[in-house]
């Protein structure tokens, strides 16, 4: 290969830009955003080069194949991990990576790892929360799904584990800003899920924005060098993110100028730059220029070949093959798969009794509120008209998507009316006064104009709430609040949706809030009292989910993966914060969570009692046993998630006051008793010590087992673990 040939093996460029001089003069050795014909078109190009290596393709396809039309859009990855279920999360990764490679992507960039933690981010929606260990349980089952049974196999795509590490510990929850966290932080808490999955075989890992103690990730040679090829004995490949090597130039401003930029990125083990034109001659001036040498291009390179050889890709480049796509996009096993997780995914956060809305209780209910019928809303980023993709400006397929409305039109008893009034508006655009650009050229997005209550709107959804035996109002918030550069400063319902659900609350007709919500939101005094139902964006099959949930046709079983706060100002409000600070409160405000990592009701009350260890003195290579006995005693079924936390008493660090170390889930029919055993590892309950080691303290602990993280919920017993014989 040629010099220019080599560095342009290392690139990923944008295939909505000018295909002919990515690949016939830049050499791409990948493209990323391409549309089902543009990619025939980058395979046409790639055919009239001299060396025709085949083309990797790459795309975003995170919860489900987000930006092919007709595709299957599963909830988004926050509302995954509200089902608490690796299994389930395998199998929509698995259906996913059928879809996904049926039409010529060899590579999605999901799934995220990051540690949501402060609610005000853009991103929360595309994370799985706020542990570290149920994301690594999640993300080892997504890995699982998308690369199946191996990359020779014709329907694995890789996977990619994102954004390594520590980018989602912004500073007030902007994006990409400066991570400011300790190498101990990082191997406390941000770097264990990301260690599992690279042990597991994740064959690609992507190098978040931000930096960390000066250092952006992409030329963190602790981070890439000495954890994670090093420590780990990692071997995959390493993607930069969207122009991290650029924004070294332009945006940080630690690099001079490209080819110095260049030359950092490959001497710290970077092998795909994402989306650096730049790179190109940056590149080739840096070897030219005596700062690089051409053998360190070598390493990259040899990486990239050689995982285009594992897919078989010279043999078979994996084009889109349109019989296979009619035989599985949206195949009806995907749909009913993505019913099954959207119902999982729901939360209930409280009931007053409402719920479920049977017989006795409604005939008539008024739906109301912003997105009882906003389609593409409900699929979240990521997806369909979301802004990634200009191929499919008005989104997926309405008739693929069920809303709210949808669905409780749809299933509604006989003879019960659904009556529909918007109620408010949530928001307009501007222009950015900054202009419609960044520097790089990338788009800004527009900025948020908060919509005025709007009287009309809401004389009709109050005359419909008093003619009705019920309302329901779905209110949260739309794609202009979420995302990269849409991090948000408040967390309260936007526009005219406090006025609205005030009015609402005021009639005095029972209140439902389905908060239709990529993430926590806080939501005003005036519905202290209604029935609320947290629904992360879920999906095509969501309005159905939560139509029969509403209805008691599915009984609502998903979990918090994330704390929601009462104010914004609480921020961070996750669980396993670190123990030491004075006191619990604000001077004005509780700390206390309004709802807690883990909470979630059901239709029936599960009671916890008789936690009992098999044995309380061990020792560092056995097991904690513990056993614990549930009754349902209502009359409806349940499935409960059975939560085991761990609390080391006394630690040689300062460490959180307890981590979750197991769950499990157990299906309880009405007035059932049933016993959940549990099992932790002695050696999973450790805490990173001063100097940085994971370490089993030898001393009391306590386990805590029950239904959600809130001390008051859990039942405690202590062990001791001894000091190694
Ligand atoms: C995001 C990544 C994404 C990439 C490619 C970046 O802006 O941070 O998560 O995979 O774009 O679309």
């Amino acid at each position: 290969m040629t010099l220019p040939e080599k560095v342009g093996q290392m690139m990923q460029l944008d295939a909505r830009e000018d295909l002919d001089d990515h690949v016939l003069r830049k050499h791409a050795g990948s493209i990323l955003h391409t549309s089902p014909e543009r990619v025939l078109r980058a395979h046409a190009l790639t055919a009239r080069t001299r060396l025709r290596i085949p083309l990797l393709v790459a795309e975003d396809c995170i919860h489900g194949h987000s930006f092919h039309e007709g595709a299957t859009i599963f909830p988004t990855q926050l509302g995954m991990a509200a089902t608490w279920d690796a299994d389930l999360v395998e199998r929509v990764a698995r259906a996913t990576a059928v879809e996904v490679a049926a039409t010529g992507v060899h590579w999605t960039f999901s799934p995220v790892l990051c540690i949501a933690r402060d609610l005000r981010w853009g991103r929360v929606d595309e994370t799985f929360g706020e542990d570290p260990v149920l994301i690594g349980e999640l993300a080892s089952a997504m890995v699982r799904g998308y690369q199946g049974d191996g990359l020779a196999d014709p329907t694995a795509v890789l996977a990619t584990a994102k954004h390594f590490a520590g980018y989602s510990e912004t500073q007030g929850g902007r994006d990409a800003s400066e991570a400011d966290l300790s190498r101990r932080k990082l191997r406390s808490w941000f770097l264990p899920p990301f260690e599992r999955v690279a042990r597991e075989g994740c064959r690609t890992f992507m190098l978040g924005y931000q930096t960390t103690d000066g250092v952006p990730i992409t030329v963190n040679s602790w981070l890439l060098d000495e954890v994670l090829r090093g420590e780990w004995g990692y071997t995959g490949t390493l993607v930069t993110d969207w122009d991290n090597v650029g924004r070294m130039v332009w945006e940080q401003r630690v690099q001079p100028d490209y080819a110095h930029a260049a030359a950092a990125a490959v001497r710290a083990g970077n092998d795909m730059i994402m989306t650096t034109p730049g790179f190109f001659e940056g590149a080739l001036e840096a070897v030219e220029s005596g700062l690089l040498a051409e053998a360190e291009l070598d390493r990259a390179v040899a990486r990239i070949l050689s995982l285009k050889f594992e897919l078989g890709l010279f043999e078979d480049p994996r084009h889109p093959d349109a019989d296979r796509q009619r035989a599985v996009i949206n195949h009806p096993d995907h749909a009913a798969l993505n019913l099954e997780v959207a119902r999982r995914s729901l939360v209930l956060l409280r009931n007053d009794g409402t719920l479920p809305l049977t017989g006795g209780r409604a005939r008539r209910i008024a739906v109301v509120g912003p997105l009882a019928d906003d389609a593409q809303t409900q699929l979240g980023d990521w997806a369909g008209s979301s802004g990634q993709a200009d191929w499919l400006p008005d989104g997926q397929p309405r008739e693929m998507i069920t809303t709210v409305l949808d669905g409780l039109r749809a299933h509604v008893p006989p003879g019960w009316e659904v009556v529909h009034a918007r109620g408010a508006d949530i928001l307009t655009l501007a222009p950015d006064p900054e202009g419609d650009t960044f520097p790089d050229g990338q788009p800004r997005p527009q900025v948020v104009v908060p919509s005025p209550p709007d009287e009309a709107l809401i004389a009709e959804a109050v005359a419909a709430a008093r003619d009705a035996d019920c309302v329901v109002a779905v209110v949260g918030d739309r794609v202009e609040l979420v995302g990269e550069g849409c991090s948000t400063a408040t967390l309260d319902l936007v526009g005219g949706q406090i006025a609205l659900l005030d009015a609402l609350a005021a009639t005095g007709t029972p209140l439902v809030v389905v908060l239709l919500a990529s993430k926590p939101l806080v939501l005003p005094e005036s519905t202290r009292d209604a029935a609320l139902l947290w629904v992360a964006n879920p999906g095509m099959r969501g309005g159905q989910a939560v139509a029969e949930v509403l209805l008691g046709l599915v009984e609502p079983s998903g979990r918090l993966p994330i704390s929601f706060a009462r104010h914004v100002g609480q921020q961070p409000t996750y669980y396993n914060q670190v123990r030491g600070q004075h006191g619990t409160r604000y001077a004005d405000l509780t700390q206390d969570p309004a709802f807690a990592f883990g909470e979630g009701l059901s239709y029936t009350r599960v009671e916890y009692a008789d936690l009992r260890l098999e044995v309380d003195v061990l020792a560092p290579e056995d097991h904690v046993r513990a056993a614990v006995t549930l009754r349902n005693t209502g009359t409806r079924p349940a499935r409960e998630t059975v939560q085991a936390y761990v609390s080391d008493t006394v630690t040689s660090a300062s460490w959180a006051d307890k981590e979750l170390k197991a769950f499990r889930q157990v299906e309880l029919g009405p007035g059932e008793t049933v016993t959940a055993h549990l099992d932790i590892p002695v050696a999973d309950c450790t805490i990173v010590d001063a100097r940085g080691r994971r370490v089993v303290e030898p001393g009391e602990f306590t386990l805590l087992v029950g239904p959600s993280s809130r001390d008051s919920a859990l039942l405690r017993v202590g062990f001791t673990v001894k000091s190694p014989a």
